[in-house]
């Protein structure tokens, strides 16, 4: 599924050009391998979490490969997706908003809104009476890096409750839920599509779409993720609905992770500690609440440095002792002033989320023929 691997030549002289980075590697060709396997495999319309990677040639890739609806949660990204892809279909799925927020959202014709409480189904009465209003429901599920359901969604009961509301509004009534980020148990989604099933039994209302959200993970723990056992828990967590709905997932990480890698440069090694050109203020801001992703070190020459390993301290460039890489990390003996770490999978929740804090979180994107998930840059 993923093409050639970044050629170590090509690689060491992206490195010696890239000054002190850091530097994102960009395969565009895994990211299409990525699409087309959702479109093949996914047994429904494929839309893209945008909050997970807002970068214009994402977003215009995407749109090219025929993703033609897009998860977004401000005006913002709005705009973003209006200006890059202009037929685009819009799904409105950040359950809160503030009234202007909602206009800003009806004036640019979104067609689907999610909801989680009665007071922002409200916020909506004035949008066209076709649009779909996805109920979104929660439930303590495991199996994802994170729970999202700390933040949103209704519990089962209010859930059905809202959504006979919503059909007696006379709008098109849908059902939701995420499963949480990173999620490497397909089970979590049958479990949350059986109860979509129960919560549309009890409100006595026939939904037309499901949205199965995304939380779909990448390889960033060094196992390329195969989606076929993904896949395969729809097509049967959709039997529970006496007529099934149209299955409609917002994938983020799933689809763009694995086709970034990000290579930081080593400043400064001390004993027991070692400075990076960036962390957590900027490209390397999750790595607090997901750990540290899969990496390789690579000399200046782009030659990887293999042997043993030690555990120290990673700390990013900033004047914050908050930033540093948590826990510690197994580093080779031999690493360097002026090698290059290169964490791989990182494509998602990274370009989106950096700051600028001291003046770091400032990089280039290179493209790259491929990246080699299981074995690296070589
Ligand atoms: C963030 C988000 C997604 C994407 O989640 P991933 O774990 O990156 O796939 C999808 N839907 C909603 C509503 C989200 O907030």
């Amino acid at each position: 599924m993923f093409q050639s691997s970044i050629g170590l030549p090509d690689l060491a002289a992206i490195l010696r050009q890239a000054g002190d980075g850091p530097l994102h590697l960009f395969a565009p060709s895994v990211l299409s391998a990525r699409v087309a396997a959702f479109q093949r495999g996914f047994p429904g319309q494929v839309t893209f979490a945008v909050k997970s990677n807002p970068d214009h040639e994402v977003i215009s890739a995407l749109w090219a490969a025929g993703i033609a609806g897009f998860d977004v949660a401000s005006p913002k990204e709005i705009a973003l997706v209006r200006s890059l892809c202009p037929g685009a279909e819009l799904h409105y799925n950040n359950p809160v908003r503030s009234r202007a927020e909602v206009a800003a959202g009806i004036a640019a014709g979104v067609v689907s809104w999610s909801v989680d409480e009665p007071g922002e189904l409200d916020k909506l009465a004035g949008i066209a009476p076709e649009s779909e209003i996805a109920v979104r429901f929660r439930l303590p599920v495991a199996g994802a890096a994170y729970d999202f359901g700390s933040k949103f969604g209704a519990e089962p009961d209010q859930a059905a409750a809202l959504l006979a509301r919503v059909a007696a509004m006379g709008m098109r009534p849908a059902l939701t839920f995420h499963v949480g980020t990173q999620c490497r148990d397909p089970k979590a989604w049958m479990t949350y599509m059986a109860e979509a099933a129960r919560i549309a039994a009890t409100a006595d209302v026939r939904i037309r779409r499901l949205n199965v959200g995304g939380g779909f993970p990448s390889a960033r723990d060094g196992q390329p993720v195969d989606l076929k056992p993904y896949f395969e828990a729809f097509a049967t967590g959709v039997r529970a609905f006496p007529v099934p709905p149209v299955l409609v997932c917002e994938p983020g990480r799933g689809l763009v992770a694995d086709a970034y890698s990000y290579a930081v440069r080593v400043k400064s090694v001390r004993p027991g500690r070692v400075y990076l050109t960036d962390g957590i203020y900027g490209g390397l801001s999750e790595m607090p609440s997901m750990g540290v992703p899969v990496f390789d070190v690579l000399t200046p020459n782009g030659d990887i440095r293999t042997g043993p390993r030690q555990p120290v301290t990673v700390f990013g460039p900033t004047c914050d002792s908050l930033d540093r890489l948590p826990g510690l990390v197994q580093l080779p003996a031999t690493l360097a002033e002026g090698d290059w770490i290169v964490f791989r999978s990182m494509g998602a929740y990274v370009t989106g989320v950096s700051t600028h804090f001291n003046g770091y979180g400032v990089w280039r994107t290179e493209q790259v023929a491929g990246i080699d998930l299981k074995n690296g840059p070589r």
